[in-house]
């Protein structure tokens, strides 16, 4: 490494929370290791600049409009950010390299894998290009079966092979594929032809664990052409400082947890996209209740759909609960899972939130909504075996059931124990000589020499 140079890297972030999360930890890590980072964002859902006053941030007009947006097609919606990012973003570089001072040159574009455009713009203009992908190793070879069962002619699957194993992939039935739902299939399969292949690039930095999926790794390395991998995860623990949150974080339910007693707490959240409707949310309400658990509930405005908020609960449920449950519209979520409060997630399996609740040692009820989800889910409750998946309707005695099998029975005992194992682990991964520290190095390294 020369000390004399500041090497800058340009990030390019993905508008959605579960995707600026890792960015801006990554963009952390990197900056503490000495790099100078841009962050390159869209004007949707801009991350906030004064929250990291070390980072340059550029912003691009991505040009979607609000119908484009409320319309709620991820698919469409990235697509569409793939095509109009393109001239902005590269117009922007060309404007950085006419700017740069020798010592402040880019030396490497680091980009979400969903903002696929980016690869194409460094292999333009000559700079060398990393992916990162911010889901598990096991999404993306769920996507690499869809592709191929596509072409093999088995998708559209019918219901009565939903159960099936994938021949591929055994871990997964062919309900856990990730298959989208929003949008046309022709979309959604060019979506994914884009995405998992990382053209140009020179390395993937993969927010992920040895300890959780070094054998699908060297699956991926024999799938798809070999070069570097970085697994670094998990991420946040590089960077426990960085905060990201486009909604404000309510810290009083730190106070409420504070209150309770350990492992007591179940606390629920679907993350920043998924929604329910009003019966669900009224099952949902009845099943915690009658649960006779103490719970916090993250209810984000507008997630209850025709909701504004939670003035769809159904009535009595508050004056059933009081103090026993806590409700709150953004939760400081990693506090929350370090809690010694909190026993149970129950949550969708985002791959942030399954990453931040591994971490803690908390055992999950995996209710996945869309996409990578499922595939997480199913690692969750069947490879890991720390959490059970609520599978069927939302319905309330089924949830009373399944929130007590987790915080009080035997078989949750046994969850909380193999996932504080886990969290060992990945301690093992991210402290000094494990998997994770060591490819951080490397990948310091790599990126010094490009
Ligand atoms: N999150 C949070 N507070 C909340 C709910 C979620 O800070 O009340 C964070 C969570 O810690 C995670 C991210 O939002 O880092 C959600 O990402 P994930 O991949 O789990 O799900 P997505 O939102 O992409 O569906």
């Amino acid at each position: 490494m020369d000390s004399q140079r500041c090497r800058r890297v340009v990030l390019v972030s993905c508008p959605f929370q579960g995707h600026i999360n890792p960015m801006l930890q990554l963009g952390t890590i990197l900056s503490s290791k000495g790099f100078s980072i841009t962050i390159v964002h869209t004007q949707l859902n801009s991350p906030k600049p004064s929250k990291h006053p070390e980072f340059d941030f550029q912003p691009i007009p991505e040009g979607l409009s609000k119908q484009e947006i409320a319309c709620g097609n991820l698919v469409d919606i990235i697509l569409a950010l793939n095509e109009r990012c393109r001239i902005p973003f590269q117009k922007r570089l060309i404007q950085m390299m006419l700017q740069q001072e020798s010592h402040d040159e880019i030396t490497c574009i680091i980009y979400d894998d969903l903002m696929y455009f980016s690869e194409e713009v460094a292999n333009r203009l000559n700079i060398p290009s990393i992916v990162l992908r911010t889901s598990s190793v096991a999404s993306l070879l769920s996507r690499l079966a869809i592709l191929q069962l596509k072409d093999e002619g088995y998708i559209p699957f019918p219901d009565a092979m939903s159960q099936d194993q994938v021949p591929d992939f055994r871990t997964l039935r062919f309900k856990d594929l990730p298959i989208c739902e929003f949008g046309t299939p022709k979309n959604f399969y060019q979506l994914l032809a884009h995405v998992c292949d990382i053209k140009t690039s020179s390395a993937v930095i993969w927010n992920t664990m040895d300890c959780l999926e070094e054998s699908l790794l060297a699956e991926q390395q024999l799938k798809q052409f070999p070069i570097p991998i970085f697994t670094i995860g998990p991420m946040h623990k590089f960077a426990p400082a960085c905060s990201s949150s486009l909604l404000k974080e309510d810290s009083s339910c730190i106070e409420w947890l504070d209150k309770q007693d350990p492992n007591s707490v179940l606390y629920i959240s679907l993350g920043s996209m998924a929604s329910t409707d009003e019966k669900e949310l009224a099952e949902m309400a009845w099943g915690l209740a009658n649960s006779k658990q103490p719970f916090l509930w993250v209810i984000r405005p507008g997630s209850t759909l025709g909701s504004e908020w939670i003035e769809s609960l159904p009535e009595g449920f508050m004056e059933t609960v009081r103090e026993r449950g806590c409700i709150v519209k953004w939760a400081p979520q990693r506090d929350v899972l370090a809690h010694p409060s909190v026993g149970g997630f129950w949550t969708h399996c985002g791959w942030n939130s399954t990453l931040e609740t591994i971490s803690e040692g908390v055992p999950m009820i995996c209710r996945p909504c869309f996409a990578d989800q499922m595939v997480n889910a199913r690692f969750v409750s069947h490879v890991w075996r720390i959490g059970l998946q609520l599978e069927n309707q939302l319905e309330r005695n089924e949830i009373e059931r399944a929130v007590r099998r987790l915080m009080v029975d035997e078989e949750g005992e046994e969850m909380r124990k193999r996932a504080e194992d886990l969290k060992e682990k990945v301690e093992a991964c991210f402290k000094k000589g494990g998997s994770s520290y060591n490819s951080l190095s490397k990948l310091v390294e790599f990126m010094s020499s490009q």
